[in-house]
């Protein structure tokens, strides 16, 4: 397991899936032989597969636990959640909640879930099927969710036949929740506790937004998808595919990459292969990865 340390803090990596997902050129258009050879030290074996010749991602939670709460930092697909256009993620059954419980968590332990925005492998085990019924997971939670995103997909939710492809989504792991009243709806820039600010970083979604943690003086961000590889570091214009703003995703970008150089800040991302979170410097080109 891997575990983070940020001043009286502790950041525990609770893994769904980590595997070969996307042909490069899929994922990012700007992707060239070039390009691979000169990054292939670092690329290989961890963010890209030779064997299969895909591009390695994972999908991952954090456990923060700071204070006397535990809290769930994003969601991953959850069990039993039909996403047919996703097959690596379609119909998963991993025994996620074990390895939450072997971290320190059980279900009925977190005090807080929260998602840096809506999509489905961010919002998964915000609920699980009971008795044929979508219920939420983590019983005692309150759920902070960005307020932009929900209403975005609260629109798109209005009429099925216009819905994105987030409209299951929606129905099945963020208004299940907010039904039982356990949804807080935040706009940022919000200071949530004395440890956690939300800092809007809006493009992947309306509403995508980075959990900012300070403890004794050290700093964490927990970006989200702001990028989805740490290629996006080196080259902070290319975007996954899927953005509900692809101008606004890379301004995001930048902030943050910027954020994260000046301040020391651990940066912890959703989707990036081991070690899975790091920092980032400043390099005569722009910025470079310092994980591992
Ligand atoms: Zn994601």
């Amino acid at each position: 397991m891997t575990i983070f340390a940020v001043g009286q803090a502790t950041i525990a990596r609770i893994e769904e899936t980590y595997q070969p997902v996307y042909k490069p050129k899929d994922l990012f258009p700007e992707w060239s032989e070039e390009i691979f050879n000169q990054h292939k030290s670092w690329l290989v074996p961890n963010h890209y597969d030779p064997a299969s010749g895909l591009v390695k991602l994972s999908v991952h939670s954090w456990l923060l636990q700071v204070g006397k709460q535990k809290i769930l930092i994003d969601a991953c697909c959850g069990n039993q959640k039909s996403r047919p256009a996703r097959p690596f993620w379609n119909m998963l059954n991993t025994p996620y909640l074990d390895r939450l419980a072997a971290a320190g968590a059980r279900p009925d332990e977190i005090d807080m879930v929260m998602c840096t925005h809506l999509h489905h492998d961010h919002v998964g085990w915000n609920t699980q099927l009971k008795d044929g019924k979508w219920v939420p997971t983590f019983p005692n939670a309150r759920y902070v969710f960005s307020k932009p995103d929900f209403e975005y997909f609260q629109k798109a939710n209005v009429d099925p036949a216009t819905a994105p492809t987030e409209f299951g989504t929606f129905r099945e792991c963020v208004m299940p929740v907010v039904e039982a009243g356990r949804a807080d709806l935040v706009a940022g820039p919000h200071r949530l506790n004395d440890h956690i600010e939300i800092i809007p970083a809006p493009g992947h979604s309306p509403g995508h937004v980075v959990f900012k943690l300070e403890s004794r003086g050290k700093k964490a961000l927990f970006i989200g998808d702001v990028f989805h590889h740490l290629l996006q570091v080196y080259y902070p214009h290319w975007n996954f595919p899927k953005n509900s703003d692809v101008d606004q995703a890379r301004v995001s970008r930048r902030m943050i990459l910027e954020h994260s150089a000046s301040s020391g800040a651990l940066v912890l991302p959703c989707h990036v292969g081991a070690p899975f979170a790091g920092r980032i410097e400043t390099s005569a080109n722009g910025f470079q990865p310092r994980f591992g």
